[in-house]
């Protein structure tokens, strides 16, 4: 198992080769139509092995073909992923390298790349020198990770008035809730205005309205710097300040729209993001990396070692050296140097490469509603915004809706399911991939659905 032979040389040419088709082709949807056939698969694992050869086809002919391409232009919902040919190589490197990215003593090299790269997202912030912080999984960790940040620095202020209070809106993404609920934590919900923007006034109205012993347990605003389901961006700008000014942390999640920091002509709607305590964005949302990836930056990330950090014998050696050690910045000890990745494939094209790919789904979203616009079946309700359009069929029901969803699965040409908007299921494309342009957005409007 651990010798390199003549059986590992060739096992890793038909690896690495199926990579590189993997790569070259454009991949098919795939997905449910394949799923009937996991119920008949073999067996795979067994006491002798069934070879690296039998295992390798068996997952490309079958298992694969059972999981959608996240990656396939026509993959418009929740939010795609669109990796760069080049995220994807070096994803096969960080692999093959075994990099320890917990602690500087172990993977010095790969976390000041990492470092290089958070550098690059603090300064669109507008994040000052001292900011840094970990490529954590996902919004979801990052945001949990942030939040345990924002109560211990209220702990470490105030004491502990028991359970800690996030302020954020209804539109928030799912995982603010589940964060609280994990720490067993309270959200107070804000309304948001007539643009579903989560304001500074909403918040001091709502607050107006609290016990005093709950706004004594006021810990962070949640901020959301491209909503999941309609791409708004909340005003940062007056949060910022107003969370300043009573003294609580100020959370921006970005994990979806915050890639779209690097358009200058948006840089208004961001103004005030440099505000924020801590700030998350998903490379492997609209940053074209693999999964799963989250950059997860603090402005002091002293609290958040504060917050983190492990303590045992064992890792004394690690706490007691001074380095930049990441796993002491977010809900993890050990880590893939995650960040990679992002990192080769921002070294190997350039940042302004990134902006015009950033800037492409942006582009699609409003050739989408124009097509919505102008197509006799369809009815555009939001957008678009960043990257989101959503819109309707008059006269079809819910069924109907799902019906067609289903069929253009089934035809291959897209996933696009069914999100609620006003309390009704409507269609949503959110686009990440700048393959997604009018052609293919055009076919999947013209689908006619069940016949
Ligand atoms: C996707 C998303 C998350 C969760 O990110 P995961 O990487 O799926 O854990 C959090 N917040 C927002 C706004 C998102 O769009």
């Amino acid at each position: 198992m651990h010798a390199f032979d003549a059986d590992i040389e060739a096992l890793a040419t038909r690896v690495v080769d199926y990579a590189l088709d993997r790569i070259r082709m454009r991949p098919p949807l795939d997905g449910p139509t394949e799923i009937p056939r996991l119920a008949d698969a073999p067996t795979t694992i067994t006491p002798t092995g069934i070879g690296g050869d039998l295992a390798l086809s068996e997952f490309d002919e079958r298992f694969s073909r059972a999981c959608i391409s996240v990656d396939h232009p026509g993959y418009l919902s929740f939010v795609p992923g669109a990796p760069s040919m080049a995220s994807v190589l070096f994803d096969l490197v960080v692999g093959a390298s075994s990099v320890y990215g917990g602690s500087w003593l172990e993977g010095a090299g790969a976390i000041h790349l990492e470092n290089e790269t958070l550098r690059w997202i603090a300064d669109l912030a507008g994040f000052g020198p001292a900011a840094g912080g970990v490529f954590v999984s996902g919004g979801t960790a990052g945001n949990l990770s942030a939040l345990a940040a924002a109560r211990f620095r209220h702990r470490r202020d105030h004491g502990d008035r028991g359970r800690a209070v996030f302020l954020a809106s209804a539109e928030a993404h799912s995982s603010v809730a589940s964060a609280a609920r994990i720490m067993d934590a309270e959200v107070v919900a804000v309304p948001v205005d007539v643009d579903r923007r989560l304001t500074a006034a909403a918040v001091e109205a709502t607050v107006a309205d609290l016990p005093d012993d709950v706004v004594d347990r006021i810990c962070a605003v949640v901020a959301t710097s491209g909503t999941t389901n309609l791409g708004v961006i909340d005003e940062l700008d007056g949060l910022g300040r107003l969370a300043r000014g009573r003294g609580w942390w100020f959370h921006v999640d970005g994990a979806y729209g915050g890639a779209a920091l690097c358009l200058p002509e948006l840089a208004a709607d961001f103004a005030g993001i440099e505000l924020a305590d801590s700030f998350i964005v998903d490379p492997h949302k609209w940053l074209f990396g693999p999964f799963d990836s989250c950059a997860l930056l603090y402005a002091d990330p002293n609290v958040a070692r504060a917050a983190h950090t492990q303590n045992a014998g064992y890792l004394d050696v690690l706490n007691e050296s001074g380095d930049w050690n990441p796993s002491d910045y977010a809900h993890h000890l050990s880590r893939r140097a995650r960040g990679l990745p992002l990192w080769f494939s921002l070294a190997t094209h350039g940042t302004d490469a990134y902006r015009d790919a950033v800037r492409a789904g942006v582009d699609h979203a409003r050739t989408a509603a124009t097509l919505i616009e102008h197509h006799p079946d369809w009815e555009l309700l939001w957008g678009p915004s960043l990257s989101i359009v959503l819109f309707d069929r008059p006269g079809w029901t819910a069924d109907q809706l799902q019906q067609w969803s289903d069929s253009l699965l089934a035809a291959g040409l897209g996933l696009v399911v069914p999100t609620k908007f006003e309390g009704r299921p409507v269609l949503r494309f959110c686009i990440i991939n700048p393959m997604s342009d009018g052609d293919v957005l055009a076919e999947i409007l013209d689908h006619p659905g069940p016949t």
